[in-house]
């Protein structure tokens, strides 16, 4: 049968790691900084074969594993498993033992989840090294939420630990709500949007709000601008590459009768690929300038890239698949239809890495559908799924080791 030994060991370990989860649960971090979760996840991995390092701009862990097993040949493959660690600025509200301490944070994304399954991958695969066909880079990461660990980690050199570059990457998320506990989804191809910011600043001349035609007004000319891009977005964009353009910010001006020098808007831009991406952010620029200067005003636009498309390598996500499947039986998977238009920076690695990422649900509730979603101050995970989690993690990375190592040996 394959995968009883990562299922057995998951299911041994699993109350400890529900246990870890649960003391993470109770000090969320934000952002970059995560003190105590670096050290909480230091404190699990001792005593473990691991060579492993900590981030010199964030608090990350990197944990390098020596599989032992297969041919030892120097060119060894590398399969790298991330977790994310940080939390959200979200108060919790929860009737739970292990409810958070910290006032006005709260793990309401499951990252929590996350850093306790990769640990438990960690210990798993550790229990295995004899079999293990070559190494596996654990990526611990801060800043998920923003700004974004997961760039900093690949600059100090996540990809190279092991002394050889990364062959392939996995990571997967919790969430919520939407579907029953247990239940495996995603999709090849893109699964969520990049995520950039857009700012317009449209200056004008200030005046008497009686005599508009002494001044030059920014208002109109702002609210046009802001009109056009929807427009814009309908004309310009192939519906089946689609684009998002939300103005979340809109700001000018003190009183009724008093014209601003200036109006400003902030944007969120999201995309599927890399092409409607780059185009969008050309097209704004042209909307806003053209219009500015059609009423004689000027425009400033300044672009703020956030987080690439995360985007599916078609083969890593059918292993993926066929890995769950074997694992959990076809009843625990489901082909999400659509991307989301949400972000997430693992596509940081997956743009250099061909990757798989999954979602897996820790809905506690029957009524899946009216669940609190991520990041509400009522989301609510089931832990009992962490040792599932690690198991997939795991198993992921002995089978692609195996695979990578026997091709290599292929003459
Ligand atoms: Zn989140
Ligand atoms: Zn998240």
């Amino acid at each position: 049968m394959p995968g009883v030994r990562t299922l057995d060991l998951a299911s041994r370990i699993g109350p400890e790691l529900i246990a870890l989860r649960r003391e993470l649960h109770q000090i969320p971090e934000l952002g970059l900084e995560l003190p105590l979760t670096q050290q909480a996840v230091l404190e699990a991995l001792a005593g473990l074969d691991l060579e492993v390092t900590t981030g010199t701009g964030l608090s990350s862990v990197v944990a390098v594993l020596r599989g032992r097993g297969g041919d030892r040949s120097a060119d060894r493959p590398v399969v790298l498993l991330r977790g994310d660690m940080d939390a959200l600025p979200v108060t919790e509200d929860l009737p739970l033992d292990h409810v958070s301490r910290h006032p006005g944070l709260m793990h309401a994304c499951g990252h929590d989840l996350h850093v306790a399954g990769l640990v438990g991958a960690a210990r798993i695969l550790h229990e295995l090294r004899d079999d293990l066909e070559g190494d596996v880079v654990f990526m611990f990461q801060p800043g998920e939420e923003g700004p974004g660990g997961a760039e900093p980690m690949v600059r100090e050199g996540l990809l190279e630990v092991a002394g050889r570059p990364v062959d392939a990457a996995y990571a997967l998320h919790v969430y919520s709500s939407e579907h029953p506990l247990g239940t495996w989804f995603g999709r090849p191809g893109p699964l969520m949007a990049a995520s950039d910011e857009v700012g317009v600043r449209v200056v004008g001349a200030g005046g008497h709000g009686s005599q508009p035609f002494r001044a030059k007004d920014p208002i109109p000319v702002a609210c046009e601008i802001v009109l056009a891009l929807q427009t814009m977005v309908t004309r310009a964009f192939d519906v089946f590459d689609p684009v998002v353009i939300t103005v979340g910010k809109f700001a000018g001006g003190t009183k009724d009768n008093i014209i601003p020098d200036d109006a400003v808007f902030e944007a969120t831009v999201r995309s599927l690929s890399e092409e409607a991406r780059a185009q969008v952010s050309r097209r704004i620029e042209q909307v806003a300038t053209g219009i500015a200067e059609a009423h004689g005003l000027a425009v400033e636009v300044t672009h703020l890239p956030g987080y690439p498309v995360t985007v599916n390598d078609p083969d890593e996500y059918a292993f993926a698949k066929a890995t769950i499947v074997d694992l959990f039986g076809e009843g625990r998977y489901t082909h999400q239809r659509d991307p989301e238009m949400g972000s997430e920076d693992f596509s940081f690695v997956g743009q250099l890495v061909p990757s798989a990422y999954v979602n897996l649900s820790a809905c506690p509730v029957e009524d899946h559908e009216h669940a609190p979603d991520n990041h509400s101050p009522r989301a609510d995970f089931d832990d009992s799924v962490v040792p599932d989690g690690a198991a997939l993690l795991a198993e992921l990375a002995l089978r692609r080791l195996a695979d990578l190592s026997s091709r290599r040996r292929r003459p």
